[in-house]
This record gives structure tokens, C-alpha cells and sequence, in this order.
């Protein structure tokens, strides 16, 4: 079989391999592989505002702001009915780097993937990383495809990044295990939007929280979040039993309850907070979700992967390949984790209405609080 080189390969071609792949493609050689033939829909569609300024800098800004309304649409801002019952509002009118933007995830990955493409990465769709091994100071890299289950080729790269999302799987077949903080998971649906008041909505309950967002189409999404172990498996199975919990949420059944016929069951996601225990090897490192994976209360996963994958650009730009690379990137990951794990804390603890049901009761215990 014959074996294709690259200098950088990137495993997973999601927000963090696309961002650092039109990142780097001006100074190495770049192959860029995901094992979906093309984007899904997914959940994950606020965009926080600093992530413009990276859009920005890729040229990527004005690609997305010339499809308004088809890529995403602004966000008016979020209300939270967090810590009482009282509506709590929170907008970005003074914020200097603009609106959240809501994004269709789907479409936006594909315009990150062709972007990629234009720029002249090689890109491998529908092609999975099945095994990989270190000889002669370079990884040896055999996909498959996803479709048939056949192993396709061999890729000889300098340097690895694994960019698989939160099942880090470049990093787990080197025996790397993950730190678990948590077990959220995020049970979601879409219908389509009634209502003119299209900010996000964010509502604590009892065993876990709600969200609601608009996205283009005039579509909205709600998830329910809550431990995996706090509800029966059954629970988050049909739009039926998705309801029956939402009846419990006078917010979110107020957009819900009207609809049952319209609700499109989308299943039930990890959510969890989880950290890869080595982010960097010989040759090798984890971006976004591969290292660090966010609760979504934070909303700031896909700015993570953003940041993260140009923070790395500059190392790899600097330093090359090096154990110096290494050392940086390890530092820099364990400081962004433990700045998240001290915010998560603050927001869990301003919630103090069931201080005794399991959910929130957990999140008491868990201190990162300075
Ligand atoms: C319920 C929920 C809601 C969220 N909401 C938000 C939000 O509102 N705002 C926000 O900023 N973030 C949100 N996030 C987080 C955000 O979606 C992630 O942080 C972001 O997707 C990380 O990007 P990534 O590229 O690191 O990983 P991913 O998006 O997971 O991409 C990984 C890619 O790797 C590919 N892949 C996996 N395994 C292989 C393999 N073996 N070979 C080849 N390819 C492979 C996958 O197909 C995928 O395309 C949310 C997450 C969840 C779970």
C-alpha cells in the first residue's frame, strides 16, 4: 500500500483541525481528515463574541457575516432564570467585540471544511484514524474508511494533532486516559420557533437545567441537562418522555408544551467536563475537545478550540516540533483548565435553590473556588 507524507496531519476535522489546519497551511504542509463524509447536524450554536476577532484574522469573518441568516443569526441575548425566579437579562450591547452569534453548526462546519479545502489542505473525508505507530522520528498513520470498514492508507507524518473531539481517539490508542469531573449529559430537540423573542433562555430545575436558542430557519433547539446516573435511561429516550420532565420547567414548557407534534427527537449527548491526563507527546498534541471538554453552560467550547488551535499555531511556528512545544502547549492547557474549573464553580454555587437533590448537591461538594 502506498504510504502518502505529510509534515502536519490533524485527526478530526471539527471547529479546533479545521481553525488549525487554515491556520498553519501557510507554513507547513497540511492534511486534514474526519471520519464523517461531511458535517451532521450537531448541538453547540452560540458563538461567543471574542471568537470573531479569530474569524478575523483567518479572513473567515466576512465569509460567515455574508451569510446571515443561513450561517447564523445574531443573538438578541440570553435570559436566565438562574439562583430565583426572577428573569435575569444579560446582552452584549457594550460588548466590543459584538453579538453572540448563533450558528447552524452543520453549515458552519462545512464552510470551515471547504475554506480549508480552497486554501490548499489536503482533506480526507469519510477517512478514520484505525491504528498508528512511532518508527524512524516520524507516526505512521492507517485510516480506514468509515463506510466500508477498509483499511485505505497509510500517512507518514512529522507531527500528529489529534483533534477527535472529546473521545480523543489519537491520544487513547496511545493509552492516554481522561479525567472525568462529571457525568452531564445533554438530551436536545428541535421545532420550529413561534415566538418574536428570539433571545436564548437558560432555567435551572430541580435535577438539572434547560436551555433554548434560536438558529436559522427560525428553528429552536431545547436541551435538557442533567447527571446520566439521575434519570432512567428511559427518560431521555422520546420526545413523550422529553416532555413529561419539561412539564416540570413552567419556562420551557411555555415554549414547548404547544408543539408536541412539531418536536424532532434528536437523542441524548456527553456534556461532561473531562480532561485528557497528557495533552502533548513526541511529536504529537491535543486541541479542543481532544484535551479539554466544557460543560455548555459555559458556551465557550468552540471559542476553546479557536483559541486553542492558534495558540499552537504559534508554537509550531516558533519551536517546530519540540519537546519546548510540548512543554508550552501542556502549561497552557492545565492553566485554561484550571481558570474553567474555578468559573464552573462560581455559576453552579449562584444556583442555591435544591441544595439537597443530587444534582446541585454535587456541584456544592466539587470546591474550585479560590
Ligand atoms: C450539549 C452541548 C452543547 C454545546 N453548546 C455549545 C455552545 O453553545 N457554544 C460553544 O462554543 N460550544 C458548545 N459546545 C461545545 C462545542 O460543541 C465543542 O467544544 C466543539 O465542538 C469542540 O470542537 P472540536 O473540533 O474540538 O471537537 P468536535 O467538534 O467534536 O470535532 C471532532 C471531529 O473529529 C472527528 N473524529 C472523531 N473521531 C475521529 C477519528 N477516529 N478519525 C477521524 N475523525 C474523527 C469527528 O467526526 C468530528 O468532526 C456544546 C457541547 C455540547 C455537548
Amino acid at each position: 500500500m502506498e504510504t502518502e507524507k505529510t509534515e502536519i496531519l490533524i485527526i478530526g476535522g471539527g471547529i479546533a483541525g479545521c481553525i488549525a489546519a487554515i491556520s498553519l497551511i501557510d507554513t507547513y504542509q497540511v492534511t486534514l481528515l474526519d471520519k464523517l463524509p461531511e458535517p451532521t447536524e450537531r448541538i453547540g450554536e452560540s458563538l461567543a463574541p471574542a471568537s470573531q476577532r479569530i474569524l478575523k484574522q483567518l479572513d473567515l469573518l466576512e465569509g460567515l457575516e455574508n451569510q446571515v441568516g443561513t450561517l447564523y443569526q445574531k443573538n438578541m441575548g440570553m435570559q436566565s432564570y438562574w439562583g430565583n425566579d426572577q428573569v435575569h437579562l444579560v446582552d452584549d450591547l457594550r460588548n466590543p467585540d459584538g453579538f453572540v452569534k448563533n450558528l447552524d453548526r452543520q453549515a458552519f462546519e462545512t464552510y470551515l471544511r471547504k475554506t480549508a479545502e480552497a486554501r490548499g489542505v489536503r482533506c480526507l473525508w469519510g477517512s478514520k484514524l484505525h491504528s498508528s505507530s512511532y518508527e524512524n522520528a516520524r507516526w505512521q498513520v492507517q485510516l480506514m474508511a468509515s463506510e466500508t470498514s477498509l483499511s485505505t492508507s497509510t500517512i507518514s507524518a512529522s507531527f500528529v494533532i489529534d483533534a477527535s473531539g472529546r473521545q480523543s481517539h489519537f491520544a487513547r490508542s496511545l493509552g492516554i486516559k481522561r479525567q472525568v469531573e462529571d457525568r452531564l449529559v445533554a438530551c436536545w430537540v428541535t421545532l420550529p420557533n413561534t415566538k418574536t423573542n428570539t433571545m436564548s433562555t437558560i432555567s435551572a430545575s430541580e435535577n438539572g437545567w434547560w436551555y433554548s436558542a434560536v438558529i436559522p430557519g427560525n428553528k429552536r433547539v431545547v436541551a435538557f441537562h442533567t447527571d446520566a446516573d439521575l434519570v432512567a435511561k428511559s427518560e431521555l429516550k422520546t420526545t413523550a418522555s422529553f416532555l413529561e420532565l419539561a412539564k416540570g420547567n413552567p419556562v420551557m414548557w411555555s415554549l414547548l408544551g404547544e408543539h408536541e407534534n412539531a418536536i424532532a427527537f434528536k437523542g441524548t449527548v456527553a456534556a461532561n467536563s473531562t480532561k485528557l491526563e497528557q495533552v502533548a507527546g513526541q511529536q504529537w498534541v491535543a486541541l479542543g475537545d481532544a484535551a479539554l471538554s466544557f460543560d455548555p453552560l459555559s458556551s465557550q467550547g468552540m471559542y476553546n478550540a479557536m483559541a486553542g488551535a492558534m495558540q499552537l499555531q504559534a508554537l509550531l511556528v516558533q519551536y517546530g516540533f519540540t519537546e519546548t512545544l510540548q512543554k508550552i502547549h501542556t502549561e497552557q492547557t492545565e492553566n485554561i483548565w484550571q481558570h474553567y474549573l474555578r468559573h464552573k464553580g462560581i455559576f453552579y454555587q449562584a444556583e442555591t435553590r435544591w441544595k439537597e437533590s443530587a444534582f446541585w448537591k454535587r456541584r456544592f461538594e466539587t470546591d474550585h473556588c479560590d
